[in-house]
């Protein structure tokens, strides 16, 4: 499990352990924030029979009672997961869950289900969850999980407990780095804060189609250049005429390192390229440091400083693995 999730884990462990916990949980998050995980954590440990605390006081499944097999094969009885191919979770889906928390339990005494992708219920779909939601049975467990919290009705947020995930991100999450010789970059903490997620709603790049795409070509020209030192000119053009380019500039590096650490976490083998966290981090204050000049000199040569951006940039990338 991904460190930032480690506080959110211990709540719900000290709450489950003083029978606290809600009938509905909501995780929210962006993409691969981590809440996905969380669900499959939190079933597993109210489902299994024999779980256990580690030193950080977090519950954890046994992995071999009975029950902790059968969820793995995905065959346990007690459980249901809610989710959808299609574009929408439909009211027949729902009106199957209500069903399954009609019946009593199989094996054990805890019932669960999660719905995936919350937010795609339709609203006859999301009513229905309402009144299950509402009318709990004893020992049910619904938790919900989402990438877009906002378009969930604010009725169904209002009947569950919420958790926010929000993966540290920019030198939050730089920061949890081991960089180079097993040394731990330590970063000033009273900087103005890089959340990306704190501002993301006033990005045009997300309401506006066009910028959006322009983001997506500007993306996918980072790549090129860092994998093959391709679309050189393109992204040029970008950092000199599009506004947006050197904060995009930024948040791809940000996307990237969080993909690297992942799958250094994961062992996952489905990473575009593999530039390694430190080649990351030095490109990422190289961006900084052109980004802050731009914003805070008054006389500067922004083809120059693009220009010399790219070539630093390049140099990282094909310098000897450290
Ligand atoms: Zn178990």
């Amino acid at each position: 499990m991904q460190a930032w999730l480690q506080t959110t884990q211990q709540q719900l462990s000290r709450q489950l352990h003083a029978n606290k916990l809600p009938h509905a949980i909501l995780f929210s998050g962006v993409k691969g924030a981590g809440h996905e995980e969380l669900a499959l954590w939190l079933t597993q440990v109210l489902l299994c029979q024999h779980y256990h605390v580690d030193n950080l006081n977090i519950l954890h499944g046994c992995n071999q009672c009975k029950t902790c097999q059968l969820f793995a094969s995905n065959s346990y009885p007690d459980h249901i997961t809610l989710s959808t191919d299609k574009a929408t979770i439909g009211v027949d889906e729902v009106r199957k869950l209500s069903q399954f928390f009609e019946k009593t339990a199989h094996i054990g005494t805890a019932k669960t289900a999660w719905v995936k992708q919350a937010d795609s219920m339709t609203i006859s779909a999301a009513n229905a969850l309402l009144k299950t939601l509402e009318e709990p049975t004893a020992n049910s467990f619904i938790i919900l999980t989402t990438n877009s919290v906002e378009t969930l009705l604010p009725t169904i947020i209002s009947r569950c407990q919420q958790f926010k995930i929000r993966p540290p991100v920019g030198e939050n999450l730089l920061a949890e780095f081991s960089i180079g010789d097993g040394q731990h970059v330590t970063l000033q903490h009273n900087q103005q804060s890089t959340d990306l997620f704190a501002n993301l709603s006033h990005y045009s790049e997300l309401s506006d189609a066009s910028v959006a795409n322009d983001f997506q070509t500007f993306r996918n020209n980072i790549k090129q250049y860092l994998c093959y030192h391709a679309h050189r000119a393109e992204l040029l053009k970008a950092l000199v005429d599009n506004n947006n380019a050197m904060r995009w500039f930024e948040k791809v590096i940000v996307d990237l390192t969080r993909e690297q650490w992942r799958w250094e976490l994961s062992a996952q083998s489905d990473l575009e390229m593999n530039l390694g966290t430190e080649k990351l981090w030095q490109i990422y204050r190289l961006i900084q440091t052109a980004n802050m000049k731009l914003k805070t000199l008054v006389q500067v040569n922004r083809q120059f400083l693009s220009e010399k951006l790219l070539v630093d940039i390049s140099q990282i990338v094909n310098s000897a693995e450290g």
